[in-house]
């Protein structure tokens, strides 16, 4: 369905760069972003007019569908380049599958392969000097769909915007982080859209967390919303645990975001012969290690910080503290991507992709 053919990607050229008002050794996450983006409509069946403009503002009608139903999903990529200026994607081929499982169960149509892999080349190629070489730089990419019909029946949007926005990053989320085990709030439930980047996913994160953020913690780690007896995903990221020298890590399910960093950590790990489960892992099993001095890491796994070290975790009013490691998993594991992802190391299982001058 509402797959087109190759189109060519009109482009309109910005006068000027605005890339000199930037300062890149100062940038907080994702709220700069660099001289073009990526617009394409979908109308009357079928994807029209993929374009490249300068980034502004959109005029779109106050009814329109994404602001009364939420009709929006998104994906979160990244561009790294190396110091002889090569530019690199990550595994793009799991973001483009991705959002197109993700605006399935949001009843958007599927964007095609081609516009999406062209679309990306052209603009990343366009503001290629906002990505700046070295570990810890790269270039947030944000492809997302947002519904565009007007009215405000409660039906799918028969009009879509699919659009493309860079923006450049520094290494995000520094230092550990302290979370909480949800015993109350749940992110996703069984049947529901837990394992889509859908935009009120993370809308209805925010709420639970600033709770947590009141206690003094800066995530959720959240619970299966049945029993909340199993461990599923911390903050926005996946989550391992390592018990002893074992990593563990939950299965992915309808409930569970199915993460690059997550597979991409699982088959390094393999390779480098660590013992992986793959399998539920109950909050009590993880208290009690943690009591016996068996829990030696927890680790959030995701594109915007790679892997984000937990400093300890609280359930039932009590805070357990995790060891300091130097050399544990969380900083094996980022180093090995970030290697790979910045041409510095070998890339076993052909992960990087590029994006040709
Ligand atoms: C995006 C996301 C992740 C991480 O996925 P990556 O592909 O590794 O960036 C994990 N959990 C949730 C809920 C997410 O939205």
């Amino acid at each position: 369905m509402s797959l087109t053919t190759s189109q060519n990607i009109h482009i309109d050229k910005i006068e000027s760069s605005r890339i000199d008002q930037v300062d890149f050794n100062n940038l907080t996450f994702g709220n700069i972003f660099t001289d073009y983006m990526f617009e394409c409509d979908y109308k009357e069946g079928a994807w029209h007019k993929p374009t490249i403009k300068p980034y502004g503002p959109l005029t779109i009608s106050p009814a329109a569908k994404i602001f009364h139903y939420g009709q929006a999903v998104f994906e979160g990529m990244k561009a790294y380049k190396d110091t002889n200026d090569r530019v690199f994607l990550f595994r793009p081929e799991e973001n483009f599958k991705r959002i197109n499982k993700s605006a399935k169960r949001m009843a958007i149509p599927e964007f095609p392969r081609d516009i999406f892999f062209d679309a990306m080349h052209q603009i990343i190629n366009l503001d290629r000097a906002w990505i700046k070489p070295g570990v810890g730089n790269s270039l947030y990419i944000r492809p997302f769909v947002i519904a565009t019909q007007v009215g405000v029946s409660a039906s799918p949007s028969n009009e879509y915007k699919f659009m493309i926005l860079l923006s450049p990053a520094q290494a995000y989320y520094s230092g550990a982080v302290k979370v909480v085990i949800a015993e109350e709030y749940s992110r996703s439930a069984n049947g529901g859209v837990g394992y889509a980047k859908a935009a009120g996913n993370y809308g209805a994160q925010f709420y639970p967390t600033n709770l947590a953020r009141e206690k003094g913690f800066q995530q959720v780690i959240w619970t299966d919303s049945n029993e909340h007896k199993y461990l599923e995903e911390a903050g926005t990221m996946n989550v391992f645990f390592r018990i002893n020298d074992t990593l563990i890590t939950a299965p992915t399910s309808d409930r569970i975001l199915d993460g690059v960093t997550r597979k991409s950590v699982i088959a390094l790990a393999e390779h480098d012969g660590i013992n992986v489960e793959v399998r539920p892992i109950l909050v009590s099993e993880i208290v009690e290690a943690a009591k016996n001095n068996e829990l030696k890491e927890i680790f959030g796994a995701g594109t915007a910080a790679v892997i984000s070290p937990v400093s300890a975790f609280s359930y039932k009013n009590v805070t357990y503290d995790l060891p300091n490691l130097e050399a544990g998993y969380a900083s094996q594991f980022k180093k090995r991507l970030t290697n790979i992802q910045h041409n510095l190391a070998e890339d076993p299982f052909n992960w990087r992709y590029e994006i040709s001058k």
